[in-house]
């Protein structure tokens, strides 16, 4: 088992490894009342909740232990679904010393730590992700949310967790496309700071398609360190942790006006928005004269490599992704602020950037 301890104001561990899901001790630890509400999908909970359960009971066998299931997809992520969860903690009874546990992937993870966030003002909440994305970004940092029509994410709170149980042996039921969705979030952390961890993504392309155990724990932990280490030094984002947004506003963009991607549908899945707009933050800094075109290429061709899109998908209307971009978290005074680089492992915040020219990249993209 690997371990990367996140520092701060609210210092948490993140444990990596197989077998984690049954290790009932190190979860029950973790729980200081008596009240635990399991939150998870219609995916990932015939095939774990129980394992969690008993391992829970087993060391615990005085707690009463609540469930709530969202559909699974990104189409779950509402105000309605934490509605929902909050229902279910008035139900359970829970109080002020309740513990919310969040298995499954982002969408769960955002959603259950936006629902421990507000219960009471807060209440503890743990992570176990079962997606590689949400093993290597999302269940690290605090961050959650919920999605409203009019954009990703816009509504959420800090709540870091008390602990990430991240157990890798899930991935082996995790289809392809979800490997790769997170593979993408992989790579960003390369991208935006890490040349030599890109370098090492290349070299590993295939062990980590494969579903290799040694490859997969190794990027999760590189990729969680990462994270940590911004996180610890810029807990709220008022400056630097912005750079983990890399492709993230040309992404949502393309996430809000496709429609959010749901596993019935050929929407793009998170991880595959960001890899495209990746991509594209990447040509906007090669038409800004800040990068040489060759990273673009390099960026371009690592992630292709890995199987995730490049371009945008068709159908989408530039003006239309410029207007969804203009609504993004990071924006200031009206003014787009975007995470752009300067070449592979440099990236960097640019505020006040000229719409005109992030509309010709979108429209050279959009064919
Ligand atoms: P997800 O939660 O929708 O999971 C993807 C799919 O995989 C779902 O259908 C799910 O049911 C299924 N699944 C999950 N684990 C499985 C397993 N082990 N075996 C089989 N199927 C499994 O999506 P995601 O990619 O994990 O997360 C995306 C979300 O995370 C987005 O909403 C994004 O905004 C959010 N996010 C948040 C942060 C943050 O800092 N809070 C960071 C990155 C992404
Ligand atoms: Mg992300």
């Amino acid at each position: 088992m690997k371990t990367v301890h996140v520092n701060g104001p609210v210092p948490y561990p993140i444990h990596i490894g197989p077998g984690l899901l049954d290790d009932g001790q190190r979860l029950a630890a973790r729980v200081r009342g008596r009240h635990l509400l399991l939150v998870s999908d219609t995916n990932v909970a015939p095939r774990y909740a129980a394992r969690v359960r008993d391992a829970l009971l087993g060391a615990r066998p005085d707690l009463q232990i609540g469930q709530y299931l969202l559909p699974a997809g990104e189409s779950s992520k509402t105000i309605e679904q934490f509605a929902a969860v909050i229902a279910a903690l008035a139900d359970l009874g829970a109080s002020r010393d309740a513990c919310v546990v969040a298995l499954g992937g982002g969408v769960v993870g955002d959603l259950a730590g936006f629902a421990a966030a507000c219960w009471m003002r807060g209440v503890d909440c743990v992570q176990l992700p079962t997606t590689l994305l949400s093993m290597v970004d999302s269940s690290v940092g605090g961050k959650t949310a919920v999605d409203i029509a009019q954009g990703k994410n816009l509504v959420g709170a800090f709540h870091p967790p008390r602990a990430v149980l991240a157990d890798t042996g899930v991935l082996a039921t995790l289809p392809l496309r979800e490997v790769r969705a997170g593979l993408a979030e992989v790579i960003k952390y390369g991208a935006l700071g890490d040349a030599a961890f890109f370098d090492w993504l290349g070299e590993h392309q295939r062990a980590l398609l494969d579903g290799d155990a040694d490859a997969l724990a190794e990027a999760i932990a590189r990729s969680c360190q990462h994270k940590a280490d911004i996180v610890e030094r810029d807990p709220l984002e008022r400056g630097e942790r912005a750079l983990l947004n890399l492709g993230h506003t040309f992404g949502h963009a393309i996430e809000t006006e496709q429609g959010y991607g749901h596993p019935d549908n050929d929407n793009l899945n998170h991880g595959e928005a960001v890899a495209v707009g990746m991509v594209l933050a990447a040509e906007l800094s090669t038409r800004l004269g800040m990068a040489p075109a060759q990273d673009v290429q390099a960026l371009r061709g690592l992630l292709a490599g890995f199987g995730l899109p490049v371009t945008v998908p068709a159908g989408l209307d530039p003006q239309a992704l410029l207007a969804r971009m203009r609504l993004d978290k990071k924006n200031i005074a009206g003014r787009l602020r975007l995470v752009l680089w300067r070449g592979i492992g440099q990236a960097l915040v640019v505020p006040d950037v000229d719409e005109d020219q992030v509309l010709a990249v979108l429209r050279a993209a959009c064919g």
